[in-house]
């Protein structure tokens, strides 16, 4: 594990990467994305939905190819899009099959590969030995050479986008499912790759919890510093939900690394309509820049507080008192920043800090972003919402953050994909009502998944799940397993509640 003095992550820079005619990383802005949610097979609507993203101002928008006809489909989603004048580049999304790759990289000008399931020689295998590990990565390295040459030949960028919920078992065993894991995963991508002389690479590492993605993604661009890497980092947090609870949390998780200068690309993934996901996006992205950290500060800050494992401040670890949210209205008009932040806890690391939020002077998004990546780093003791309206409702906004640093947990905890074109239930509607029926179980951890194929995996952790198995009908999953098949969406969440009435005490 990396020392705490151990910063070169601070001085990570990128190369420029050319998706189609646009440039990522470098110098180029931070480039906003989304993804379809249309069945991929409907060129009109995934056309027509590209188009509404593509005009609230997305750079790239994402289309999942779940088998070779999906992949061709986006060929001919390429050529509608170009013909009605949208040029900027499309990336075809892939799991699990290294010939849909191939397909779609003749088609568009990337293709997100996943290295958890790109490849897996050894199925259901959860122990290996060094030979088996070196088998598999071999098999790898095989099946990823000619994707390498039809990519070389079209132009095509890649993104090996890890997800922490489909690490390879292969990873999972040699290291943990730990942050250090996801990095090593995309470490042996790369290389295959640079093996071959190939570098229009860009890395995403994404969770769907947000101190894993802020210290994944350090990691990474640690990395990177040592090796002499400068690929463009893609950010996201997944699953991040829908609502104000998916706003604060992309905000916390992605804001907290753009502001110390980690990520070039973003993507905001709520389980709502892709094209509401760029307004978000372009608040992050405004707010992160204006509130960029100075490098001397976070140094000083980052001697004392851990920036890739757990650390709790002082005052909280000795008096094991959790922070609490206050309201109150006294102060002049103040807007805080990180800096100021980080040197306060510079001064005082042993004394109780409360973190000031004014509302009027400040949006919810810029306030998730500085005062998130404070709490995420263990700090801060209290949040004092500076206000005389609305009083209620910021209390609910600074718990929501509290709940999202994994600060103080006083509500359920939800996880819900963006849902793609593997999705075919209603997830949007059953979203909201999974979370007003189950909101008051406090600590327990509900997943709303659009799919059976990835949700298993993305939804780790989750006590209860529903998962879209079939048009308009779900299954429902406790601790992992799927204990009830095939229910009807308007009953799944009745179902559920039978299920939870059965295991928890409320
Ligand atoms: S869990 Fe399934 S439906 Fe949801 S975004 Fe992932 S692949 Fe798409």
């Amino acid at each position: 594990m990396k020392s705490t003095q151990d910063l070169s992550w601070f001085f990570y820079t990128s190369r420029e990467v050319m998706i189609g005619s646009l440039g990522f990383g470098g110098s180029n802005p931070l480039r906003l994305q989304s993804m379809t949610n249309t069945p991929t097979a409907d060129v009109e609507a995934t056309v027509a939905q590209s188009i509404r993203i593509f005009d609230v101002g997305a750079d790239l928008v994402r289309i999942t190819a779940q088998n070779i006809s999906e992949a061709k489909a986006i060929g001919e989603i390429r050529k509608k899009l170009s013909d009605a004048g949208y040029l900027q580049p499309l990336a075809a999304d892939i799991h699990f099959n290294p010939a849909i790759a191939i397909e779609a990289a003749r088609r568009v000008e990337k293709i997100r590969i996943n290295p958890g399931n790109f490849v897996n020689l050894f199925p259901g295998k959860l122990r290996f030995s060094n030979e088996e590990y070196d088998n598999e990565l071999d098999k790898i390295y095989q099946t990823t050479v000619p994707l390498i040459s039809v990519c070389r030949k079209y132009g095509t960028a890649v993104r090996i986008g890890i997800n922490g919920g489909s690490l390879s078992k292969r990873i999972i065993d040699r290291y943990g499912n730990t942050p250090q894991a996801m990095v090593e995963s995309a470490i042996e991508f790369l290389n295959i790759f640079r093996s071959e002389n190939f570098h229009e690479l860009i890395v995403s590492i994404k969770a769907s919890d947000v101190l894993t993605t802020i210290r994944a993604n350090r990691l990474l661009a640690q990395a990177f510093v040592e090796k002499g890497f400068q690929y463009p980092i893609h950010l996201g947090v997944t699953e991040a939900g829908e609502g104000e609870d998916g706003r604060i949390k992309s905000a916390a998780g992605i804001g907290s690394l753009l502001l110390d200068g980690i990520g070039n690309t973003i993507r905001v993934s709520l389980t709502e309509a892709p094209e509401k996901e760029i307004p978000i996006a372009k608040e992050i992205a405004a707010s992160a820049l204006k509130n960029a950290a100075h490098k001397e500060t976070a140094r000083k800050f980052f001697e004392t507080v851990s920036p890739f494992v757990h650390y709790l401040n002082e005052n909280e670890k000795s008096s094991n008192i959790k922070p609490v949210v206050g309201i109150q209205n006294n102060i002049p008009e103040f807007s805080l920043q990180i800096d100021l932040l980080r040197n306060m806890f510079k001064q005082y690391s042993n004394e109780k800090m409360a973190i000031v939020w004014e509302p009027k002077v400040q949006s919810a998004i810029d306030f998730a972003i500085v005062a998130g990546s404070f709490l995420a780093d263990g700090c801060g003791n209290a949040i004092r919402v500076d206000t005389q309206k609305d009083t209620g409702s910021y209390y609910q906004t600074a718990l929501s953050l509290l709940q999202t640093t994994g600060r103080l947990i006083t509500r359920a905890a939800f996880t819900s994909c963006p849902s793609c074109g593997r999705t075919s239930y209603d997830i949007e509607k059953i979203l909201k009502q999974v979370k007003e029926q189950f909101a008051s179980y406090i600590g327990v951890q509900f997943a709303v998944m659009g799919c059976i194929v990835n949700g298993p995996g993305e939804m780790a952790g989750a006590r209860y799940g529903i998962l879209g198995s079939k048009p308009n009908h779900v299954d429902i999953y406790f601790n992992g397993q799927p204990v009830l098949k095939a229910i009807h969406q308007d009953k799944a969440v009745a179902e559920l509640k039978k299920l939870v009435d059965e295991n928890e005490q409320h």
